[in-house]
């Protein structure tokens, strides 16, 4: 059978990494934007993880006749309300001084808050409808920001359910296995599978 071919609608390299490393036992082949020369950057204009996810992929899928894979995703902080930073994940920590200034700010205000991440798959032109996957992964806001460990964005300061550090301090497998965004794929996998599509 031949793979499913799918464009990855993401300039993030580290999520891109995380869906090459969640479909690499699958009969999927996946393509970067960098790959099909495709640089844009999609503006995020959507209230919701969906409308971003359908934005995104609807813009990519003007360049190309594959089926687009596309995800938004981002943190909520139970003490910060508002479902912040939520769908603002990005843009927040652009606003408040960096990335590091943020996930510094997040452990010395909100530390123990419980916190989750939500991430919204769509998959787009597949079908005739696009299709949506939500994926979550629930923990609390660390009490230390440990600035050598890995993962992007907010995962050093992180500390998911039924574990003692944060997710930056994770394998890359390990976090696949519990991720909000290894979820939502695993859904989508299951899918697949029950569609006969790989
Ligand atoms: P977006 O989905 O590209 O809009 O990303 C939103 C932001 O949420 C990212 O810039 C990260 O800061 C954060 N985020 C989303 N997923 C993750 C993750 O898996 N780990 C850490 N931070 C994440």
């Amino acid at each position: 059978m031949k793979p499913l071919e799918l464009v990855v609608a993401t300039n993030n390299i580290h999520k891109l990494n995380e869906f090459k490393e969640i479909f690499k036992d699958y009969n999927v082949k996946l393509y970067s934007l960098k790959d099909l020369n495709i640089d844009i950057e999609v503006e995020e204009t959507g209230k919701t993880f969906k409308d971003n996810a359908l934005i995104k992929a609807k813009e990519i899928s003007k360049y190309t006749n594959l089926p687009v894979l596309s995800d938004d995703s981002g943190l909520i902080i139970e003490d910060l309300g508002d479902n912040l930073p939520g769908v603002e994940s990005h843009r927040f920590y652009l606003e408040h001084g960096g990335l590091e200034a943020t996930n510094q700010l997040f452990v010395d205000n909100y530390s123990n808050s419980k916190a989750y991440f939500v991430c919204t798959l769509c998959i787009y032109n597949l079908k005739e409808e696009p299709l949506f996957f939500n994926g979550y992964m629930y923990g609390k806001i660390a009490s230390k920001y440990d600035k050598t460990s890995n993962g992007f964005g907010y995962d050093p300061v992180f500390i998911p359910t039924n574990y003692s550090v944060p997710v930056g301090s994770l394998t890359s497998e390990e976090k696949n296995s519990i991720s909000h965004r290894g979820n939502a794929t695993k859904l989508f996998k299951q899918y697949l599978l029950d569609n006969n599509l790989i």
